[in-house]
């Protein structure tokens, strides 16, 4: 693996993807600077990137050295995990103590994985250096709020935001707003602790409301979510003050944020 140091950030990447290496110096400056106006997140002290080939490869590289027996101990659960979900995925980021760590898919695998689900949600883009921009800027937008322990909803919905800030558009489909109107299935996506990604329907619908409901406090409260993450907060604090503001029960506040992002993004 070759390094490369970009201010706190460090890289790392197989000798051949010296390219997407220099691409990901460039993201991570431009998301530096878009975390801090965004959501007045700093760079975090110890965190690793890593363009990643395999999850094996992100295994042997990312973590620290006094973890490699836990995982080693692990690896029967953690194996079978990376094995099922790695198809699917553009990227993740895992902590590992204090070291936050984000691995990247490259572009030329980010094009074979099964993005069924993706597809369902986001814009397509067809340019894989775009779709790997896009990627990076939502794992490092969760790396960046790690510390925060956010409620899952706003975690990725500030991620998903982010993407769009980046590339200064919209990456999730408009038509995903008429889901909205649709009843959920099980729970809301405040109760949500753990996505399960067993359930494509769900995930989606979790998905599209995390993402409407972060744009919709962002354009009718503009600095509400920033000053939020000022300090870590309870996800019963956090949903309880952005409920107060909407000034709707809590029971009562993705009904009325998803009412409310219908008739905020609704085009004419
Ligand atoms: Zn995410």
């Amino acid at each position: 693996m070759e390094i490369l140091q970009v201010d706190k950030s460090r890289i790392l990447y197989p000798a051949n993807e010296e390219k997407t290496a220099a691409l990901l110096c460039k993201i991570v400056k431009k998301n530096d600077q878009l975390m801090l106006e965004s959501w007045g997140l700093n760079t975090p002290d110890n965190l690793c990137i890593l363009i990643m080939n395999s999850w094996q490869e992100y295994l042997d590289y990312a973590p620290p050295k006094n973890w490699q027996l836990i995982i080693k101990i692990l690896s029967p659960i953690l194996y079978q995990r990376f094995e099922r979900i790695w198809p699917l995925i553009g990227g993740w980021e895992q902590r590992f103590g204090t070291r936050r760590t984000v691995g990247l898919k490259p572009p030329e695998l980010l094009v074979k994985s099964k993005t069924n689900i993706g597809e369902e949600i986001f814009i397509t883009i067809n340019d894989s250096y775009v779709k790997f921009q896009l990627n990076a800027c939502h794992e490092l937008t969760h790396a960046y709020s790690a510390h925060l322990n956010l409620p899952s909803w706003l975690k990725e919905g500030i991620a998903m935001v982010s993407a769009d800030r980046y590339i200064k558009r919209q990456t999730v489909k408009q038509s995903t707003l008429n889901k909205l109107g649709e009843t959920a299935s099980t729970n809301n996506p405040r109760t949500y602790r753990k996505i399960h990604v067993t359930n494509p329907g769900e995930l989606i619908y979790f998905y599209i409301c995390s993402y409407w409901a972060t744009r919709l406090i962002e354009e009718t409260q503009p600095g509400l979510i920033k000053s939020l993450l000022a300090k870590r907060l309870s996800h019963k604090e956090f949903e309880t003050q952005l409920s107060a503001a909407y000034n709707v029960d809590l029971t009562e506040f993705w009904n009325r944020t998803n009412q409310l992002a219908i008739i905020q993004f609704q085009e004419v």
